[in-house]
Order: structure tokens, then C-alpha cells, then sequence
């Protein structure tokens, strides 16, 4: 790093980096051959406080190229279950944690750079990004946070002007991550299957000191902290499953303590519903299917747990039967959250015993019906506010749809709330625009092929809003055209 460091006119303050030592290696970024920057979010940069705008410095920096001032910038160690077998060691592979600041609210972020070089924890990988994932990541990320859902969030794309070899030659790029932290569960198993318990307490207190902070007043603080993660994990999988999203690669050391969704790889909206939507390559039985989820969130739970039995009770009979029982809570955090959601996106206020039947009565009509899920919920909103009923036309055949119709308007009766009030509720939460996979994928291709960034801009700017219509932004609400075919993703981003 060179001795001038850049001043990004912002403070860090490194907490993982001071107190946490013997958790991670000190690494320095590549130097990029010519970074340039090609996005840059100057609204989070100004929640973060960064007030530099010099274009050039920022790519220096943000392309690992350069050290900011009062950065320590190093690469963490973690384990983790990987479509449920067990890597002792994985850690950051290519990505460096430059530290840490307090935004405009006082909450500790990360800023971290994903595809900088080789660490110590590369294993067989080049330690490099491609611009066409880091692009992918930035929109996902962006548009599940513009959705209301916990999420790292994108600062910066540089492209580095190293080609970077996948399949075949592509434009190597480096993306900017801020997160609540990037403790994973995968951290905690690291330190447990090292038998290291020490290091594993530490861990657990800085955990609950960055993020759950009430606990540390508790009786029963590690099993109070399983409790914690848990509900975070329920809520935010609840999230994805209303929004029609896939995470992809729901590994332990893709799951946060934070409870942000982190990890945009092989991840996918669906268009047409079907609970078993799979869009990774790599992932044959369907471990991480759509509706599947909710399940792989408590397998990677019960993973965390495992680690913290030592602290939870000195019998381990009864450690494990307490934490037994916080793991099995979750459905009933991730039910209510769940059953809220789709109340709300059905324009229910009340609870009626048999809703969620309703709810699931809804989703199994959609089932194989060719029904675009975003559309459909848009379009129940639109048909009641004018009194029509075009979300039949949705379906290739609707007949239990049409079935379900008459009783959720039965239930709309025992309901307080007028006709527009709801609608306008609906609206509230039934977003308009996702990141549809043919749009993300057109972005791409303008970016690689022809180094054109005005898709990608143009994408950013309707899903900024996704639940306010947009004049002359149809297009971005429809589903793919047919030529698009079945979508996939790959690894090796
Ligand atoms: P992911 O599938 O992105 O969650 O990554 C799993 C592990 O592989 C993490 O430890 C990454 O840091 C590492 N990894 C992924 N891609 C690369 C790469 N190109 N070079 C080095 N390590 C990588
Ligand atoms: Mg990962």
C-alpha cells in the first residue's frame, strides 16, 4: 500500500480489526492495471459520511489499489457447511475488509471489497470478480433494500481493466459491500471446530455487542443470542418468500448474524410462481428451492447453535435440549411473519381463524398455472379498485384461482377498512418492478460487450421505486419474454 494513503474524509473505527485479533490475516488489494469508476452510490456514500468525490482516488481505493486513510484492511477466517457438507476452513477468499465507520445514525458498518486479489484463505480461486456478478450483486442488492428487505448494500463498481478468465475472458471488477458486519455463522462453527472455546466466547460477546446489545443484561445471553439470530433469519426469509425471491446458496457461511441477506450469487426472483423454483446450476436437488428456504434457514440455525452449547448450560444434555428448543421456535416466528406479510399483501388488517389457509389456498392455485407472482398480486389491487377481474387472465387455467376469488372476498367483508384504503395498502407493499432475470441480464451484456452503463443506470433508477408507478416504465414490470427460456446461474462469480 502505497504511504499517502487516500482520505475518504470519513473516520474509521476498527473494531473487528483491534478486537478480535487471531480472527483474520492483514492483506493488502491488488493493484488494479487502470481502475475506473464506473458507479458510484453517492447516497449511501453520504450515510457513511465519505465526502471525497474524486473520481480517481475513489477508484484507487475501491479497487483495493490504495489503502484509505485509517483503514486495516484484512481478510476474515470462517468455516462453513457448503450444500451441507462441512469445510473447516473457507474465510474471505476474495474479499478484504478495509474496516469500519459510523454512518449518519451511529450504526457500525462494513466496508468491504469483494474480488481484490488473493488471501491467504484463496484456496484454488484467483481471488478476482467479474464485472457482469458484481453488476448482478449491485442491482439485487440495491432492489431488495429499495424492497424493505435486510441486505448488505453496494457503494462502488471499479473496474480494474484486468481480463479475468471464467468460461471465457471477461472484464475483472470489484464491488464495494457495507454491511451491519460480516460475522456468519460460519464464523462461530470455524472457532468450534478448532475447539477453540475461547476465542468462540469472544466471538459470541463481540456478536452480541455489535448487534443484539440488550442481551448483554441477559441471564442466559448465548441461548438469548441463538434466540435473537433467529428471529432476524425468520423475518428475512419471510421477506424473501412474499417477494418471490431465491437466495441460491443458503450455506452456513452465507447466512449473517446481522440477519441482512448477504451473498447475491446464484440468487433469482422468480416471474411465474412455483414453489419449487431453482435457478443455481450447481444445485441438483433443489436443496436451496424456493420453498424450501424457510427449512435450510433452520438447518444453518441449528449449525450456530451446535457452537454455542459450551455456553448455554454446563450439562449438555440440558444445553442441547434448551437449544433444541430455540430452534424449533422458528416456524413460529417465521409463520407470524409470514402470515403478516401475505395479510398485508392481500389487503387484510384483522386476524381471521383459517387466513392462513387462505394464504397457502392462494399460492397453490398459482402453482403451474404459468401466473407471474409480482403481476398477479399488482393486478388483485387493480381488479378491486375497478371493479374488474383481469388477474384471471394471468392464469393458463384459473379455475381454482376463481374459486379462491370468492372466498377471499368473503373474507374482505369481515374487513374495517373502505375499497381505495386497501387498495392503497396493497400497493404499499405489492411492488410493481423486482429485478426481473432478463433485465438484469441485458444490463449485463450492454456492460461487457460494449462498456455501455446506461441499461444498468436506467435499471437502477425504476427499481429505486419499486412500489410507485413509473410513466413510460412499463416494460420493466413485465415478465421475460419466452425467448428468454428458463433461467440459470452459475457459481464462479
Ligand atoms: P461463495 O460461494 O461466494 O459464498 O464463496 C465461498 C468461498 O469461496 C468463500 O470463502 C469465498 O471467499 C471463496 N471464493 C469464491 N470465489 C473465489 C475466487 N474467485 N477466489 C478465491 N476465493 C473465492
Ligand atoms: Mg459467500
Amino acid at each position: 500500500m502505497s504511504s499517502t494513503e487516500i482520505d475518504l474524509g470519513v473516520s474509521f473505527d476498527n473494531s473487528y480489526a483491534n478486537e478480535l485479533k487471531g480472527f483474520y490475516v492483514s492483506c493488502e488489494g491488488d493493484k488494479a492495471p487502470t481502475p475506473v469508476l464506473v458507479k458510484f452510490n453517492q447516497a449511501l456514500a453520504e450515510q457513511l459520511g465519505i465526502s471525497n468525490r474524486n473520481a480517481e482516488q475513489l477508484a484507487d481505493v475501491f479497487s483495493g489499489s490504495e489503502a484509505p486513510l485509517g483503514s486495516a484492511p484484512l481478510a476474515q477466517v470462517y468455516a462453513g457447511h457448503q450444500f451441507g457438507g462441512f469445510s473447516p476452513q473457507l474465510g474471505d477468499g476474495r474479499a478484504l475488509l478495509l474496516g469500519e465507520v459510523l454512518d449518519e445514525s451511529g450504526q457500525r458498518l462494513d466496508i468491504q471489497l469483494k474480488g481484490s486479489g488473493r488471501t491467504q484463505f484463496s484456496r484454488g480461486g484467483d481471488g478476482k470478480a467479474v464485472l457482469g456478478a458484481i453488476l448482478r450483486e449491485y442491482i439485487l442488492c440495491e432492489a431488495m433494500h429499495a424492497l424493505g428487505i435486510a441486505t448488505t448494500r453496494a457503494l462502488a463498481v471499479v473496474t480494474t481493466g484486468e481480463p479475468i478468465y471464467r468460461t471465457r475472458y471477461l472484464p475483472g471488477a470489484v464491488l464495494t459491500r457495507v454491511a451491519a458486519s460480516h460475522l456468519r455463522v460460519g464464523t462461530f462453527q470455524y472457532f468450534a471446530a478448532q475447539g477453540e472455546e475461547d476465542k468462540l466466547k469472544q466471538l459470541a460477546d463481540y456478536a452480541i455487542a455489535r448487534h443484539y446489545p440488550e442481551l448483554k443484561q441477559s441471564q442466559q445471553p448465548y441461548l438469548d443470542l441463538i434466540c435473537a439470530v433467529r428471529d432476524k433469519q425468520a423475518e428475512l426469509v419471510a421477506k424473501w418468500m412474499l417477494a418471490g425471491f431465491v437466495h441460491g446458496v443458503m450455506n452456513t457461511d452465507n447466512m449473517t448474524i446481522s440477519g441482512e441477506t448477504i451473498d447475491y450469487g446464484p440468487c433469482a426472483f422468480m416471474d411465474n410462481y412455483d414453489a419449487n423454483a431453482l435457478f443455481s446450476s450447481i444445485d441438483q436437488d433443489g436443496r436451496y428451492a424456493y420453498s424450501n428456504q424457510p427449512a435450510m434457514a433452520q438447518w444453518d440455525l441449528a449449525r450456530l447453535a451446535e457452537t454455542l452449547l459450551p455456553f448455554i448450560n454446563e450439562d449438555s444434555d440440558d444445553a442441547i435440549a434448551q437449544a433444541t428448543d430455540a430452534i424449533k421456535g422458528f416456524w413460529d416466528v417465521f409463520k407470524s411473519h409470514w402470515q403478516l406479510g401475505m395479510r398485508a399483501k392481500l389487503g387484510m388488517t384483522t386476524e381471521v381463524e383459517g387466513d392462513y389457509a387462505l394464504c397457502e389456498q392462494l399460492l397453490e392455485s398459482m402453482q403451474a398455472q404459468a401466473v407471474d407472482y409480482t403481476q398477479l398480486f399488482r393486478q388483485l389491487a387493480l381488479d378491486l379498485s375497478s371493479d374488474s377481474a383481469d388477474a384471471e387472465t394471468l392464469f393458463s387455467d384459473p379455475s381454482l384461482f376463481i374459486l379462491w376469488k370468492a372466498l377471499w372476498h368473503e373474507r374482505l367483508k369481515k374487513e374495517p377498512l373502505a375499497t381505495a384504503e386497501r387498495v392503497t395498502m396493497m400497493n404499499a407493499v405489492n411492488p410493481i418492478y423486482i429485478p426481473r432475470n432478463h433485465l438484469v441480464e441485458a444490463v449485463i451484456e450492454a456492460a461487457e460487450d460494449r462498456s455501455d452503463y446506461q441499461p444498468f443506470e436506467a435499471l437502477i433508477s425504476v427499481l429505486a421505486t419499486p412500489y410507485t408507478l413509473q410513466e413510460g416504465k412499463e416494460d420493466f414490470s413485465l415478465s421475460a419474454p419466452a425467448s428468454f427460456g428458463k433461467f440459470t446461474t452459475y457459481c464462479g462469480t
